[in-house]
């Protein structure tokens, strides 16, 4: 596995392949790879000749009240994982690489962004939008692989290669969570004991949401009401928000459609924990989006 950390470097490995005819995947991250991440990585492997994972810790997508530095970054344990998943190249670029001086360009995708996460970390998505489109402008991917765990932010990805016809394939992938239910994220780490064993309450309520959906409720102040009281079981969890969105626009629902995903944040100490589900209509139909494997 090559470990390349410059830009130029990066792009003419990708030109190289391509002109060989090569299809390339990528994967981005930010490290501290868990199953998740290595689900992605393993269903690019199965799909691209070529594989790419970066790892980089997006500086402008952390807020000025959100520690950059202290975000965890095993790099020997990274690269060992994409060694064992068959990685042909880790994409390492430094901050200063990716934002030289000067640098000035920032990309928006205002209405995907405006809500939820976009409320709640202002500037996030302007960040990530950003150093997507860098990332695949120097990787020059054919396909680019993303984990529904962070729903937004792949409706985001999705409408900006559409609005800026990138020409990059993007395919979203399910949620690998712990035995309890709870999503895996980088983040899980810096819950305690305590926190530890309340943290699947999440996904227990989107769970419970989900269930009265499936059972044929469709009344959405109803069903986030109880998704709420699910959460608010332990007095150390505060909901954030908990809503019924249409899967594509991310705008609230007052009634449930055949096209609604349950959208969950929660703050436990000083760790937020986001999760979502996929609703499946009564009746045993999936019409979830086709953009979700
Ligand atoms: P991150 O390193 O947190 O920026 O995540 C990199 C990619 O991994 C993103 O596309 C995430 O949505 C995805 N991802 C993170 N956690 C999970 C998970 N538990 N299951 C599936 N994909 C995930």
């Amino acid at each position: 596995m090559k470990i390349i950390r410059t830009a130029r470097s990066m792009a003419a490995w990708s030109e190289r392949l391509r002109r060989e005819g090569a299809t390339i995947g990528f994967v981005p991250t930010m490290g501290a790879l868990h199953d998740g991440h290595r689900s992605l990585i393993r269903a690019a492997r199965l799909r691209c000749d070529a594989l790419v994972v970066s790892i980089f810790v997006n500086p402008t997508q952390f807020s000025p009240t959100e520690n950059v530095t202290t975000y965890p970054r095993p790099i020997p344990r990274d690269r060992a994982l994409c060694r064992e998943e068959g990685v042909d190249v880790c994409f390492e670029p430094t901050a200063q690489a990716m934002y030289p001086g000067g640098f000035q360009t920032i990309v928006t995708v205002p209405a995907v962004a405006r809500r939820w996460e976009g409320e709640a970390r202002p500037h996030h998505f302007v960040g990530v939008a950003t150093v997507v489109t860098k990332l695949f402008g120097i990787v020059q991917p054919h396909l680019a692989l993303f984990g529904q765990k962070d729903f937004q932010q792949a409706a985001l990805v999705r409408q900006l290669v559409n609005d800026l016809n990138l020409g990059v394939a993007i395919q979203v992938r399910p949620t690998v969570r712990e035995r309890d239910g709870l999503a895996m994220s980088s983040r899980n780490i810096y819950l305690s004991a305590d926190e530890r064993r309340i943290a699947p309450l999440l996904s227990q309520a989107l769970r419970t949401g989900r269930r009265m959906i499936e059972d044929g409720m469709n009344d959405v102040a109803a069903i986030e009401r109880i998704m709420r009281q699910t959460i608010e079981q332990a007095p150390t969890i505060y909901v954030e928000y908990l809503a019924v969105c249409d899967q594509d626009s991310l705008e609230p629902l007052s009634v449930v459609t055949a096209r609604a995903v349950l959208l969950g944040a929660v703050r436990i100490g000083s760790v937020r924990l986001i999760d979502n589900l996929l609703v499946k209509m009564p009746g045993g139909k999936s019409r979830v989006s086709p953009h979700y494997s």
